[in-house]
């Protein structure tokens, strides 16, 4: 069985009739799990609060290691404590691999570095604005962003809600509606680089620099110099009643 038969097997299984496409995952070559225990994670990992280490932490912790590239998780990281009194976490993950289990061979035994006090090691991404320089905890924008196309709604209803996706009798050819259950076929656009890939793909710019704080921040404070210097010359005469 090949790739190509996988599609064959969605296409057929999303289009039966009494089934929620939402609700079924894609298939996949037949792959094996391998567990993992990681140590020397701090259970309580923030400077400033008593919230304890949760999988999502985990998770951004995977994904900002580059050891982690091409590693997908098969569930959520498990979290427990050491002992009651200890401050330190044992964190259990499960990921894909193949049958000889080459992806946790890959892994055994290597260290990567979480940093001590400040979870992130590198510049952290916000997973609801799509920003780099602050964590999801403690964005201030309201609602959500889309990460594929920087919209005011959260990602997974970027189907619903994008201009892309909705039909337009307009363009040339004319556009038709994405399918529901469907991902959408469209370029997307990075509200951080404007490529066209989605804010947190591996392919951008601000994605490679992820352990380069300082280069963050130059280019956060280019951007911004480049944004006050286009409101000013819109403004421009516009004052004027
Ligand atoms: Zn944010
Ligand atoms: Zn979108
Ligand atoms: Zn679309
Ligand atoms: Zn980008």
């Amino acid at each position: 069985m090949q790739q190509s038969d996988l599609s064959i097997i969605d296409h057929y299984v999303k289009n039966a009739n009494d089934i929620n496409a939402l609700q079924v995952e894609d298939s996949r070559l037949s792959k094996s799990k391998s567990y993992l225990k990681i140590i020397g994670i701090l259970y309580y990992p923030h400077t400033n609060s008593q919230e304890n280490l949760k999988s999502s932490d985990v998770e951004t912790i995977l994904k900002q290691n580059y050891i982690f590239d091409n590693i997908s998780l098969a569930s959520r990281p498990r979290i427990i404590k050491v002992s009651p009194k200890s401050n330190m976490a044992i964190v259990w993950i499960d990921i894909w691999d193949v049958q000889s289990g080459h992806n946790a061979k890959l892994l055994i035994n290597r260290c990567f570095n979480v940093g001590r006090a400040n979870m992130n090691p590198g510049v952290p991404q916000c997973k609801n604005c799509w920003k780099w320089g602050h964590s999801t905890f403690s964005c201030r924008i309201q609602g959500a962003k889309c990460v594929k196309c920087n919209g005011p709604y959260k990602s997974k209803h970027h189907r619903e809600f994008s201009w892309c996706c909705k039909a337009n009798a307009k363009t040339n050819p004319p556009r038709l509606e994405t399918k529901k259950g469907k991902p959408c076929p469209h370029t997307f656009k990075c509200s951080n680089c404007k490529g066209d890939h989605q804010a947190d793909s591996n392919h951008c710019l601000f994605w490679r620099h992820r352990f380069n704080r300082e280069w963050h921040v130059k280019k956060y404070a280019e951007i911004c110099e480049n944004r006050s210097q286009s409101i000013h010359s819109e403004g421009n005469g516009r004052f004027n009643q």
